[in-house]
């Protein structure tokens, strides 16, 4: 049998699809580390943590922001039930860091005043998010780069 050579990616939170494309490579935030899934993969279940995933169409990368959930790997299909999943351009970089600032602020009380993991938990999705939505700008900068050197 042929191997694929795409994968068929779909990502869903209890809400909507926010994926469904078919891409060339994923890397995802499992809950033991990274890790990356090419056409071919061996099947896999895997848990995810908080963390930026991407998937590359060609040379371009799209980055999303996912906290928790699961992922099932198939050689042909990668498919994604997150507890939250969003996109680089749907993340408000102000919010993140307000509640980034919040988590802080609570991890910085005495001890037995807060639900610590919780505010451990909230801490690492502002961090998350505030590092994915800056990919918006890495790519844009990216994309008026390659326009500048088009031009020249
Ligand atoms: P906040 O403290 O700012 O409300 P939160 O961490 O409590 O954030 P979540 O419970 O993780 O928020 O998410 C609630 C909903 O809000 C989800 O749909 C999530 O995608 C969305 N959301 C949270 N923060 C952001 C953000 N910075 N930009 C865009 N959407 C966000």
């Amino acid at each position: 049998m042929a191997l694929p050579t795409v994968i068929d990616l779909q990502i869903v939170t209890p809400d909507r699809l926010i994926v469904r494309e078919q891409v060339d490579e994923v890397q995802l935030p499992g809950s033991e580390g990274y890790f990356g899934v090419l056409p071919g993969h061996t099947p896999l279940l895997a848990s995810l943590a908080v963390g930026e995933m991407w998937y590359r169409k060609g040379p371009e990368k799209t980055f999303l922001s996912i906290a928790g959930g699961f992922a099932e790997v198939l050689p042909d299909r990668v498919t994604l039930l997150a507890t939250l999943a969003e996109r680089a351009e749907d993340i408000d970089a102000g919010r993140a860091e307000s509640a980034k600032q919040r988590a802080e602020q609570r991890l910085a009380q005495p001890d037995g005043e807060i639900d610590y993991e919780r505010a451990r938990l909230a801490l690492q999705k502002s961090i998350i998010r505030i590092q994915v939505s800056v990919r918006v700008t890495g790519t844009r900068v990216g994309e008026l780069k390659r326009m500048r050197d088009a031009r020249a």
